[in-house]
């Protein structure tokens, strides 16, 4: 439902910006996932830094910008600001950076980091679903056109025909 109601509001424009995703940042984005897979359960090295991020890596590769992200792409916000990472970010800042962590290395024994984690885990499954969503409806809307067309070519060779006929 939750998925329904944000490819609603979705704009068109968004929808053709995700649907070109092309398949070297899909497999980085299984990549992300599977990583985000092993931090929800608290296994791993546990980071959220760029470097363990294969979204990261490969997009950032490119210009030095989040630009070709697909997160980048649905947020229209640079450094995934506004997704369960900055909160993940903000709270081991916070939080646990007096108990000498690394920097962009979460907490497995607290509750709220692997809590942050599972958001992050379902927010990427979230957008390769939504990327799906407007691959799919940007086929069908092609097809449709197609045959559309074809429909009034038809119209066309018939009305031909008549006048043949007269
Ligand atoms: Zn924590």
């Amino acid at each position: 439902m939750k998925i329904e109601s944000r490819m609603k509001s979705m704009t068109w424009e968004k929808k053709v910006a995700l649907a070109a995703t092309e398949k070297d940042i899909m497999e980085a984005l299984d990549h992300s996932i599977e990583h985000w897979k092993e931090n929800k359960n608290g296994k791993g090295e546990c980071s959220f830094s760029a470097s363990s991020c294969e979204l990261c890596t490969y997009c950032l590769g490119f210009d030095n910008e989040c630009k070709r992200c697909p997160i980048f792409i649905l947020m229209d916000m640079n450094g995934c600001d506004k997704t369960p990472w900055r909160s993940m970010e903000k709270h081991v800042t916070g939080k646990h950076g007096k108990e000498g962590l690394d920097f962009r290395t979460f907490n497995r024994k607290c509750p709220t980091c692997l809590k942050i984690a599972v958001k992050e885990y379902d927010f990427l499954v979230e957008l390769r679903e939504i990327i799906k969503l407007a691959k799919t409806e940007i086929r069908k809307k092609a097809a449709h056109k197609r045959l559309v067309e074809k429909e009034r070519l038809q119209r066309v060779r018939v009305a031909a025909l008549k006048r043949e006929a007269k």
